[in-house]
């Protein structure tokens, strides 16, 4: 008989992170001069040694006692072998999943969100401010800075504060403070509420407020911080494939698939960046980052420079962006709503080593419907999409009668998502397709920016 669970012992959670910026070349951020940036401009935002990770080309990168400490309170996560779905689905393939959702919060985002804090808390900084999706990373943020005793402001996007009444509760039981973005605290909030009182919110500008709040204390304690899109959140997130592939050696299988939802790109990234040094190193390996149709960042967005923000206080990056304007429609997947993604992400679009593929957010729920009628486990909103882009390559290894090894993260359960599934359920939810007319217009805001690079790495 299968195993089903590949459990790992605490001590073999992997003691470095990898990063990925040995291994590739990027276009640097840009400033407001069109000159790439140095860390220094970004010290009011980030502590200056988390900046250092940020642009760091060293490979491995040890992760702090203090960090794995707190990581063993859920670490190492169970790898799952998906026999139930497996048969369902009547294929010959190997499903294996990740399973992020066993942490506190409920997703892969704690892992960044605790060596965020310890290194905030490390440079002496008292309080965090950060923007909040589908209220995950707030509530991962929140948990994290009451690991290490700071405090937690978190701005939170206004129609998932609204879905998700439950995520505020989180928070407030970690000691975070969260209010609906836009919000009226700050003037990048209160200009989005003159241009639309009635806006949805969007990570967009919920970044703003944050960064906003972050630089203007006076006090000079703060900092800001983001749960995707920057090397530093991608790298931290490496412990999760690092640790898949212990437990995969363990029971002699190589994935010939590896798929992971996208929003800013960390969970799929850190599932999959150790397995893209295994590409680039010669390994035989199809990697797919998969989004929601609704917000096409890397199927159909150009590769651009563009700001990470609405408001756009951040540097130019080098990414796929729907357009820093850009306000996606109110798909349940609140943490896959951004119009951008991680330069590195990007990068590796641009070099043809990992492929997006799209799918719509009914496919997504079936999927997920799928996943909890034969594995049990809810799946979240955005982890769904994944497991959508997995159904099909099952279906595909059937059909060809291959005995693939697929392996996806699950990056959350939907337990605080449930609405979502009762909508679907009802027969309330619709697909949004993103025409072209809207996709040209949003891409206006490119005008006049400069252009990256399309570099090769090797
Ligand atoms: C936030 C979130 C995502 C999307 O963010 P990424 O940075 O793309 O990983 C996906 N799944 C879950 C469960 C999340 O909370």
């Amino acid at each position: 008989m299968e195993n089903r669970k590949i459990l790992l012992r605490e001590d073999e959670i992997p003691r470095q992170w990898y990063n990925i910026l040995a291994d590739i070349k990027m276009n640097p951020p840009l400033g407001p001069d069109g000159n790439p940036i140095g860390p220094d401009m970004l010290a009011p935002v980030f502590p200056m040694n988390l900046i250092e990770q940020e642009v760091s080309p060293e490979r491995w990168i040890d992760i702090p006692e203090e960090v794995l400490s707190v990581y063993r309170i859920w670490r190492p996560t169970p790898l799952m072998r998906a026999v139930a779905l497996e048969k369902a689905l009547d294929t010959p393939a190997h499903i294996y999943y990740k399973n992020e959702g066993v942490s506190p919060p409920g997703s892969h985002k704690p892992n960044t969100a605790v060596a965020q804090a310890f290194y905030n808390k490390a440079f002496g900084i008292k309080r965090i401010a950060t923007e909040t999706g589908a209220g995950q990373w707030g509530s991962a943020l929140s948990f994290a800075c009451c690991q290490f005793g700071l405090e937690c402001k978190i701005f939170m996007v206004r129609v998932s504060f609204d879905q998700k009444p439950y995520r505020k509760s989180m928070m407030e039981a970690w000691c975070g403070k969260c209010v609906p973005s836009p919000s009226t605290e700050t003037k990048a909030g209160r200009e989005a509420l003159e241009r639309d009182p009635d806006t949805p919110g969007s990570l967009g500008i919920a970044i703003s407020e944050a960064i906003e709040a972050a630089v203007s204390d006076p006090t000079g304690e703060t900092r800001y911080s983001l749960g995707s899109v920057l090397n530093h959140v991608m790298l931290h997130q490496t412990v999760i494939g690092l640790e898949a592939k212990i437990q995969l050696e363990k029971v002699g299988e190589y994935p010939d698939v590896v798929i992971g939802c996208a929003g800013g790109g960390s969970n799929f990234a850190g599932l999959a960046f150790p397995y893209v040094l295994d590409k680039i190193n010669g390994k035989d390996i199809d990697i797919y980052p998969v989004e929601p149709a609704a917000c096409p960042t890397l199927t159909r967005a150009p590769f651009v420079y563009d700001h990470g923000d609405t408001a756009r206080y951040t540097p130019l990056i080098p990414m796929h962006s729907l357009g820093h304007a850009f306000v996606p429609p109110p798909v349940h997947a609140g943490g896959l709503r951004y119009h951008g993604m991680s330069p590195t992400v990007s990068q590796l679009v641009v070099e043809g080593l990992i492929e997006p593929k799209a799918v719509t957010q009914l496919d997504a729920l079936d999927a997920g419907a799928t996943f909890a009628r034969t594995e049990g486990s809810i799946p979240a909103p955005e982890t769904t999409h994944a497991l959508a882009a997995v159904i099909d390559e099952a279906k595909k290894a059937k059909e060809e009668g291959k005995e693939k090894v697929i392996l996806v993260n699950w990056s959350g359960h939907g337990l605080l998502d449930l609405g979502s599934y009762d909508k679907y359920f009802a027969g309330q939810l619709t697909n949004y397709e993103l025409d072209d007319e809207l996709l040209a217009a949003s891409e206006k805001v490119f005008e006049g920016f400069p252009k990256p690079e399309i570099l090769k790495s090797n």
